[in-house]
């Protein structure tokens, strides 16, 4: 296998060399004193990455849809009412996966491109009964961004809990969980934790574990059940073990890692990494004159791209990247999958990576016949990067 390429996808992402490596060391027993020291470490630094501090951290083999599900069962009981903003993709299937543990769901679908309108939400929360709200951090098929401060500020004015899915967004834009008073942030390994695909991840606030504790009806669902989970978690966290099911235990030295690397950049470091570096290519992806899926520059995410292809062109425009050396992701929303492409950037991503890929995209664009200043990409995400 040719292993000299760029992974520029919304996840899995490239991965750093010593997570990768600490996959590969000798299992341990899952119930061993060792592995609780690894395992604790790890939860006790998922709080800090989601600048938590008294929120209860869950750690569990699987992916990132499972994480929805295990917010969803826990905390809705059937018959109870959630209030679901939708900004794609997995807005839709966050909807799907509350349908299916028989909730009374609202929809609040944004049109491609823009966010879901919290004034609509307010409205629906008004007239009361709503047990939680939940809204995608970023969609990964459209790249629009949810404003999630604003969001946590309404559940809590109106009393319900708040669920966000985090997957596509998780310690690369700004999140402050405590701050913010987000009830279930969520998330999976692949993307901007920097682990490979395995793990579900999420901390969720007191609020909601004692919302839990006051269900009334058992949790549908066995293995993702928070009170067989919570022992668990609670024995790793002070060097003990438990057991309730076996934890992926070589993901899980991955996780302690990346985490340690993570809070060695420091989170405010890292925020404001991606917040650069995807204002540096996306201004250089407006630069060559490509519409982006998000209507309005504050819509745009700071883990990925979302491009329409140019007028001519189609989804061979992603071989063509290909052949540059950089992998980039095809469209994915159902009602533009053909129309546009989608450029992770997030987690290990450097200056570098940026100015890679929107060349590997010019030549690519060139090779197609489409018509544009060259070098004009790499030159304005050049003047971002270095602005003196
Ligand atoms: N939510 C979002 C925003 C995602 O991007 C994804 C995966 N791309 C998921 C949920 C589902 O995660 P997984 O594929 O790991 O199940």
């Amino acid at each position: 296998m040719d292993e000299k390429f760029l992974l520029m996808i919304p996840g899995p992402i490239d991965f750093d060399p010593a997570v990768l490596r600490a996959m590969s060391a000798k299992t341990l027993s899952h119930m061993s004193v060792e592995f609780a020291e690894i395992f604790g470490r790890a939860l006790k630094n998922l709080r800090k990455v989601f600048l938590s501090e008294k929120g209860q951290p869950f750690v569990v083999a699987g992916s990132g849809t499972l994480a929805m599900d295990m917010a969803i069962v826990n905390l809705v009981e059937p018959g109870e009412k959630v209030l679901v903003l939708s900004s794609g993709f997995f807005g839709d299937r966050m909807a799907d996966i509350a349908k299916r543990y028989q909730a009374d769901v609202t929809v609040i679908k944004a049109p491609i491109g823009e966010a879901p309108s919290l004034e609509e939400a307010e409205k629906h929360l008004k007239k009361g009964g709503f047990k939680a709200i939940t809204a995608t951090h970023v969609d990964t098929s459209t790249g629009v961004a949810v404003d999630v401060k604003a969001l946590g500020e309404l559940a809590q004015r109106y009393g319900v809990l708040s669920i966000v899915d985090g997957v596509c967004a998780t310690a690369g834009m700004e999140f402050r969980q405590d701050e913010w008073g987000i009830d279930v942030y969520l998330t999976a390994s692949q993307k901007a934790i920097a682990v490979p695909p395995g793990l579900a991840l999420m901390v969720v606030s007191e609020r909601a574990m004692e919302a839990y504790r006051k269900r009334r009806s058992p949790v549908l669902n066995y293995y993702a059940d928070f009170g067989l989970w919570l022992p668990v978690m609670e024995a790793y966290e002070e060097g003990k073990v438990a057991y309730f099911a076996t934890p992926a235990v070589n993901l899980i030295y991955a996780l302690d890692v990346s985490l340690q690397q993570i809070l060695a950049e420091g989170m405010e470091k890292r925020f404001a990494r991606h917040r650069l570096l995807a204002q540096a290519f996306q201004e250089g992806i407006d630069a060559i004159g490509l519409k982006q899926v998000p209507v309005r520059k504050e819509l745009r995410a700071w883990t990925l791209t979302t491009a329409y292809y140019p007028e001519g062109i189609g989804p061979e425009l992603l071989k063509a990247i290909k052949a540059e050396g950089v992998i980039v992701a095809a469209g994915l929303h159902p009602e533009i999958k053909d129309k546009y492409f989608r450029v992770g950037h997030m987690g290990t991503l450097t200056a570098g990576d940026v100015l890679t890929t929107l060349g590997a995209i010019e030549r690519a664009l060139a090779s197609l016949g489409y018509r544009f200043e060259k070098g004009a990409s790499v030159k304005r995400a050049q003047e971002i990067l270095c602005p003196t």
